[in-house]
């Protein structure tokens, strides 16, 4: 019978390092629901198509494909058939995937394409609404929040490693300005779910963040 690990937070609470390592423990598939949205924003911006143009956008979604594919256990994302996961970590699109995320007919149309993972797989899934909207009959639920700042630092290093010129002040006010409008949208705000178990990974190492994680996930799993 498969099961589902849902984690949901705001951005750079760490769910996806903490998610991968639980589904490579618990022989899992991991997936990262947010680079769907991303790959339509980066998709509509490809087209010239202005995040704000909802008509656009939606309009866009005719005959668009967009699939998960694992290659060699690694997620990857394809749009029309394209492998774009290269191309969507830029702050730039982490906003176009916000805007886009906010339209009602951009979640319609992602909403089959996650739930079918999670009934064909054993999944630990990532997002804003897995445990209240996509699955909410998952096993254990996990609400990971931790300080804007502390999220910003670490998103701010990730893109220092990867040479991208933001500075911390401009990641800051990003992942502020995206908390909000995630937080604030009609359709599927963040929010955590009422039986989800609220973890806060402030002012912890991702190492910690990860035993904590662990101890929270074998536990529940152990109580059948
Ligand atoms: O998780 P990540 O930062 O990659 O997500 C990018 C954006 O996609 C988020 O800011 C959010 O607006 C949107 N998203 C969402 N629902 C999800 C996952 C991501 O609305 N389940």
């Amino acid at each position: 019978m498969n099961y589902a690990i849902a984690i949901d937070g705001p951005a750079g609470a760490g769910k996806s390092t903490i998610a991968k390592i639980l589904a490579k423990e618990l022989e899992l598939i991991y997936v990262d629901t947010g680079a769907l949205y991303r790959s339509i924003g980066y998709f509509v911006t490809q087209q010239g198509i202005d995040t704000a143009d909802t008509a656009a956008v939606v309009a866009s979604l005719e005959g668009l494909k967009v699939e998960l594919r694992y290659v060699e256990g690694v997620q990857r994302v394809f749009v029309n058939g394209e492998d774009v996961s290269d191309y969507i970590r830029t702050p730039a699109i982490s906003m176009a995937a916000s805007a886009v995320s906010a339209i009602p007919a951009v979640r319609a149309f992602l909403l089959d394409t996650q739930r079918d993972i999670a009934a064909a797989n054993s999944v630990v899934m990532d997002g804003r609404d897995i445990g209240t909207t996509i699955l909410p009959d998952a096993r254990i639920k996990i609400f990971l929040t931790a300080s804007p700042e502390s999220r910003a630092k670490r998103r701010f290093d990730e893109l220092q490693e990867k040479g991208d010129p933001a500075t911390y002040d401009e990641v800051l006010a990003d992942m502020i300005k995206r908390d909000y409008d995630d937080t604030h949208r009609e359709i599927s705000p963040l929010k955590q779910a009422e039986d989800a178990i609220p973890v806060d990974t402030s002012g912890e190492t991702l190492e910690q963040s990860v035993v904590r994680m662990k101890e929270i996930v074998y536990s529940r799993l152990a109580e059948g």
